[in-house]
């Protein structure tokens, strides 16, 4: 798995305001970081300068020790996943909703891929009894059921990284808990960065930085930051 650096990151969307000002931080290779502070802070502008849709004004972003802004965009993406809030499902079996993940990859196209008995375990993998769901189309889905087949559609290309962005925030208490085991057992083995709101839904990360305006404020694990109040 690669390490992710941000090494004194300041970026603006224009010139009238800098969203990230001088921001560092450390994601060692297969250990997960989360990113929380309050709507505005900057934290989903993190995720669209590691996918390179923009890069930064200042500083710089380093996979592996490599500095993306000199990386090749596609293989940039290649090797992120991102699985975001909300995603769109087409109105056709969740097999192949899941499988459209893989389609650009080595030109398979979504019916070889969803023929493919490699689906399977990654299905399986998401749930109980998910796999007699194969057949099922997405728009029957339930919120819970929908974010299971955009993390299949993110994992079907086993990104080394994984780029989390408000996962669950859509979904109801009990349902959030339920993926927020799923994707801390698929996280493994890959580098992870998690945005989210509430501190209390990356409890499990290995480190949890607060952004506020653009800025690191705080910061440490999670019962570090919950001891400092
Ligand atoms: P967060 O994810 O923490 O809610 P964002 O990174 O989405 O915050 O946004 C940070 C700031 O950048 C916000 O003030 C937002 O209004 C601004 N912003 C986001 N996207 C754009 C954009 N495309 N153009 C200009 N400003 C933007
Ligand atoms: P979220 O990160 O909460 O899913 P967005 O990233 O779409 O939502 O937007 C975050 C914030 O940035 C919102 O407050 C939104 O109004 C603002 N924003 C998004 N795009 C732009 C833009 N082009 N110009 C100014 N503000 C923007």
């Amino acid at each position: 798995e690669p390490s992710i650096i941000f090494d004194n990151v300041t970026f603006g969307y224009d010139d009238d305001r800098t969203i990230l000002n001088g921001l560092s931080f450390e994601v060692p290779a297969g250990s997960t970081l989360a990113v929380v502070g309050p709507s505005g802070a900057g934290k989903s502008t993190i995720a669209r300068l590691l996918f390179r849709f923009y890069d930064p004004g200042s500083g710089r972003i380093l996979i592996d020790g490599q500095d993306i802004a000199q990386c090749q965009q596609d293989s940039v993406r290649a090797s992120i996943g991102i699985v975001p809030q909300d995603s769109v499902l087409f109105n056709d079996t969740l097999a192949y909703n899941i499988a459209y993940g893989a389609e650009d990859a080595d030109e398979t196209t979504v019916e070889q891929a969803a023929r493919d008995a490699a689906l399977m375990p990654l299905i399986e993998r998401l749930g109980d009894g998910f796999e007699t769901m194969v057949g099922e189309r997405g728009l029957k889905l339930s919120g819970g059921e929908k974010q299971r087949v955009a993390i299949a559609r993110t994992l079907v290309k086993n990104p080394p990284i994984l780029l989390l962005d408000e996962a669950t925030s859509a979904l109801d208490t009990r349902t959030e808990q339920e993926i927020l085991g799923t994707l801390k057992r698929l996280a493994r083995g890959r580098t992870t960065i998690a945005i989210a709101h509430r501190l209390s839904t990356v409890a499990d990360a290995d480190r949890i930085i607060v952004l506020d305006h653009g800025t690191l404020r705080e910061s440490g694990t999670h019962s570090e930051l919950l001891s400092r109040g």
